[in-house]
C-alpha cells in the first residue's frame, strides 16, 4: 500500500485489471466477489479498503459481492461480533448480495468433501500431537517428516474421521491432514491440517458440530460454493494460494475461484491488528470498541467521520502489493476536504471568558443572520441571538499582546462574527489576579460586523450569547499512539498517550445546536468540526471532536 498525491485522481491497479482482462477475454461470466471477516472483533479503517476493494469491483463490473463470514474458529467468535460487522459495512454504504453467508452453512458440505479426499487418497487423519506436527514440519531450509500415519487406508481414515465427528476423541487427540508434499518448499503445502476437534459452542451452528475446518480448507471452497470469481485477500495468504488451487483442483467444486492479494493498510500512529484492539479494550486502555481514539469502524463512526470520507479516502490509496505505512494525516487531510465541504458551521465557545457589552440595553436579544456556509448558499442562514453578555474563547483575549496578536486586549476593537464591534474597555479580575471577566462597548451602527466609516478591523472572533447558551460537555482527541509505527521497540502499550482525551465542561454553544441529533457533523467556526455523542441527554449535550481545523500535531510531529 503506497499512498498516492493526495489530492490525486484515483489510481487504477492491478486487480482491476486483472478483472477487466478477464471479463473482456471471456474468461469470467460475472464479476463475483466477497468480503470475509472472521467475527472475531470489530471491523478497523483496513477492513474498510478491503470492504470498498470487493465492494467496489464487484459494482465496476456490475457483478456482485457477498458478505461471508469466516466462521471456522468457535473459540473466539461471537454473535455480537457478526451483528456489528453487519452494521459497520452497512453504514460505509454497501449492501451485500442476497443475505450474510456463513463458512458454517457449508459444513456438511465441507465434510462430505473431506471425505472425498480421503477416499481419492488426498487425506489421511494424523494421530500426532499439535506440537509433533509442527515440530516434523520442518523448516524453510529442512523439508518436513511423514507422520506414521501417513500411509493409513482411506478406510481407516474415513472411520476415524467419522468417529472424530461424532465425538469419540477428545480435542487435539487428531487431525485430518491432506496428503501433499513432506519435502514441499511451501510449508503449507507439507500435508497441512484441514480439521481439527474442538468441543466447542459454535455461534451459529451450536454444538451439533466437535470437528471444524481450518481457514484453508474452508476458504477456497466457499468460495467456489458462492461462484466467486475473484477472492481478494491480504498479502499473507500469498503463500497459501498453492494449496488454495490444491484443493479446488482435488476436489468437485461447482466453480473456479482464484486468489489475488494486495498489500494490507498499515496507517501511522494507529492500532489496527484485532488482537492489539482487542487488548486495548479488555484492558480498559479505552472505553469500549467503539472509543472514538480508535480507527475502528464504530470509532470513527462515533468520532464523527462521515462513511463518504472513509471512501474517498480508501479511493486515494494505490491498491497494490506493496507494503508501506500510510501517514494519518493523508488521513485527516480527505476528512477535513469532506467536512470543509458539508458541515454546517456553528459558534461554539470551549473555554468561555465573559465578556459584559456594557453599552448595550439590558434584557434586549438582537436576532443576527449567520450563513450555515459560506461557500454554500444553499445551506442557508440561521438567526443567531445577540444580548449584553457573550461568551468569547480566553485565548482569543491577551493583556499584553505581542504586534501580531489581533484578536482582543485592552483598548483594542475586534469584531465578533455575525455581530458587532467590540472594544474592551476594561479587565475585571479575581482576588488572586486571573482574568474572569471583560468588560466592552459595542458600535451600535456596526450591526452584521462593518464599520460604517469604513475603519479596518483586523479580528474576527466568535463568540456566543450568554443568555442563551447552551452548556454542553466536548471531548478533545489527540492521537491514541504517541509513536508513528507504535510497538516497533518494545510493547505498544507503553506508546499509548495518557492524554489522548480531554473533557472539557461547561463549554457554551449557541441554541440551534440544542437540538441536534444524529452523528452530522459541524464545524465551530475557527476551532474544527464536531458531532453529536451517543452519550447526550436532553438539555445536556456532549460533542466529540471529529478533527482539528488544523493540521497541528502532523506540524508538531514532523518538528520531533
Ligand atoms: P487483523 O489483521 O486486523 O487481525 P484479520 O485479517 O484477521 O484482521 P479478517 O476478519 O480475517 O481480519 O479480515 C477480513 C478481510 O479484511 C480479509 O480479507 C483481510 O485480508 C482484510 N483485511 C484485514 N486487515 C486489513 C488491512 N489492514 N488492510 C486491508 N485489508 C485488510
Ligand atoms: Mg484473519
Amino acid at each position: 500500500m503506497t499512498a498516492q498525491d493526495p489530492a490525486g485522481a484515483t489510481p487504477s491497479h492491478a486487480i482491476r485489471e486483472q478483472i477487466r482482462s478477464d471479463v473482456e477475454l471471456g474468461r469470467t461470466e460475472e464479476v463475483v466477489t466477497r468480503f470475509p471477516p472472521e467475527p472475531n472483533g470489530h471491523l478497523h479503517i483496513g477492513h474498510a479498503l478491503s470492504i470498498c476493494l470487493n465492494f467496489g469491483m464487484a459494482a465496476e463490473f456490475s457483478g456482485r459481492c457477498n458478505l461471508r463470514f469466516d466462521d471456522t474458529n468457535p473459540l473466539r467468535e461471537d454473535q455480537a461480533y457478526i451483528d456489528a460487522i453487519q452494521r459497520d459495512v452497512a453504514w460505509l454504504g454497501f449492501s451485500w448480495s442476497g443475505e450474510a453467508r456463513y463458512a458454517s452453512d457449508y459444513f456438511e458440505q465441507l465434510y462430505a468433501w473431506a471425505q472425498h479426499l480421503i477416499d481419492t487418497g488426498h487425506a489421511y487423519v494424523d494421530d500426532l500431537s499439535a506440537e509433533d506436527i509442527r515440530a516434523w514440519r520442518g523448516t524453510l531450509t529442512e523439508p518436513g517428516r511423514d507422520s506414521p500415519w501417513r500411509n493409513r487406508s482411506a478406510d481407516e481414515s474415513l472411520a476415524l474421521f467419522r468417529r472424530m465427528r461424532d465425538g469419540d476423541f477428545p480435542d487435539g487427540a487428531r487431525v485430518l491432514r491432506a496428503r501433499i508434499d513432506m519435502a514441499s518448499g511451501n510449508i503449507n503445502l507439507r500435508d497441512p491440517v484441514l480439521y481439527r476437534i474442538l468441543h466447542a459452542e459454535h455461534p451459529r451452528t451450536g454444538r451439533r458440530w466437535c470437528i471444524y475446518p481450518t481457514y484453508d480448507f474452508a476458504h477456497g471452497q466457499s468460495d467456489a460454493i458462492e461462484g466467486v470469481s475473484h477472492s481478494l485477500c491480504t498479502l499473507e495468504f500469498a503463500d497459501h494460494r498453492p494449496l488454495y488451487d490444491w484443493l479446488l483442483e482435488h476436489l468437485p467444486v461447482p466453480s473456479r475461484p482464484r486468489q489475488y492479494e494486495f498489500a494490507k493498510l498499515a496507517l501511522s500512529h494507529t492500532i489496527l491488528s484485532k488482537r492489539r484492539l482487542t487488548r486495548l479494550v479488555e484492558d480498559g486502555h479505552v472505553q469500549d470498541w467503539d472509543d472514538p481514539r480508535l480507527a475502528t469502524l464504530s470509532g470513527l463512526r462515533r468520532r464523527g467521520v462521515p462513511p463518504a470520507a472513509l471512501r474517498e479516502f480508501v479511493s486515494r490509496l494505490a491498491v497494490s502489493r506493496n507494503e508501506g505505512v500510510v501517514d494519518i494525516a493523508m488521513f485527516e487531510h480527505v476528512l477535513r476536504d469532506t467536512l470543509n465541504r458539508s458541515a454546517e458551521r456553528r459558534m461554539a465557545v470551549l473555554r468561555p471568558l465573559k465578556v459584559v457589552i456594557e453599552s448595550f440595553e439590558e434584557g434586549r436579544t438582537d436576532w443576527l443572520e449567520a450563513a450555515n456556509h459560506p461557500a454554500d448558499p444553499d445551506a442557508g442562514t440561521r438567526q443567531v441571538p445577540f444580548s449584553r453578555e457573550v461568551w468569547i474563547e480566553r485565548d482569543d483575549f491577551m493583556e499584553d499582546p505581542p504586534r501580531r496578536f489581533h484578536r482582543l486586549a485592552p483598548g483594542r476593537e475586534v469584531r465578533l462574527r455575525y455581530g458587532y464591534l467590540i472594544t474592551c474597555t476594561e479587565v475585571v479580575r479575581d482576588a488572586s489576579g486571573n482574568v474572569t471577566e471583560l468588560r466592552c462597548r459595542h458600535d451600535p451602527a456596526s450591526r452584521g460586523g462593518t464599520a460604517p466609516d469604513g475603519r479596518k478591523v483586523r479580528g474576527t472572533i466568535h463568540w456566543v450569547s450568554a443568555a442563551h447558551a447552551v452548556d454542553a460537555e466536548v471531548r478533545l482527541y489527540g492521537p491514541l499512539v504517541t509513536t508513528a509505527t507504535p510497538g516497533a521497540t518494545g510493547d505498544f502499550v507503553d506508546d499509548l498517550d495518557r492524554a489522548s482525551l480531554e473533557i472539557l465542561r461547561g463549554c457554551k454553544l449557541e441554541p440551534v445546536l440544542a437540538g441536534a441529533s444524529g452523528p452530522v457533523p459541524v464545524q465551530f467556526e475557527r476551532l474544527g468540526y464536531f458531532s453529536i455523542d451517543p452519550d447526550s441527554a436532553p438539555g445536556a449535550p456532549v460533542y466529540n471532536q471529529t478533527v482539528s481545523l488544523r493540521d497541528s500535531w502532523a506540524k508538531d510531529r514532523a518538528k520531533s
